[in-house]
């Protein structure tokens, strides 16, 4: 695994983030540039570099990012509405922090596909 990201810094309160959730294992901040009305990310306290990290051992840290995700849709009022979670993975991905967390997008109805540029075929 790589060195660690400026989420460390966030988890271990080094830098300033607006922290809306936090349990033993889990934390939710907004995002410092945020793409919808609602924009946090949900992470876990225990680094996990990608998606491609995740394994039987700390699946349970994931699940927990989800759980966390309806408590906090229910509580701030868009459940219902409805919301969008994204967890980009490396490059293609559009990932930029090597530490996954779950971006919670709500507050207003969501575009899809978010594949704009088809440059292949499908499979
Ligand atoms: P991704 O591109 O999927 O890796 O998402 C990384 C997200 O982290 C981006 O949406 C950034 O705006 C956000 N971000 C980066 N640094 C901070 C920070 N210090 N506080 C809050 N959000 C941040």
């Amino acid at each position: 695994m790589t060195d660690s990201t400026i989420f460390d810094k966030i988890i271990n309160k080094e830098i300033p983030a607006e922290i809306i959730y936090e349990d033993e294992h889990t934390l939710a901040f907004k995002d410092i540039n945020p793409q919808a009305p609602f924009h946090v990310l949900v992470i876990p306290k225990q680094r996990i570099a990608t998606i491609n990290d995740v394994n039987e051992d700390n699946a349970h840290l994931v699940g927990n990012l989800y759980v966390v995700a309806a408590k906090l849709a229910k509580q701030h009022g868009f459940a219902e509405d409805g919301y969008r979670v994204v967890m980009n993975c490396n490059e293609h991905g559009g990932q930029t922090v090597y530490h996954i967390h779950l971006h919670m997008l709500a507050g207003q109805a969501m575009g899809w596909p978010p594949y704009q540029n088809k440059k292949k075929e499908l499979f």
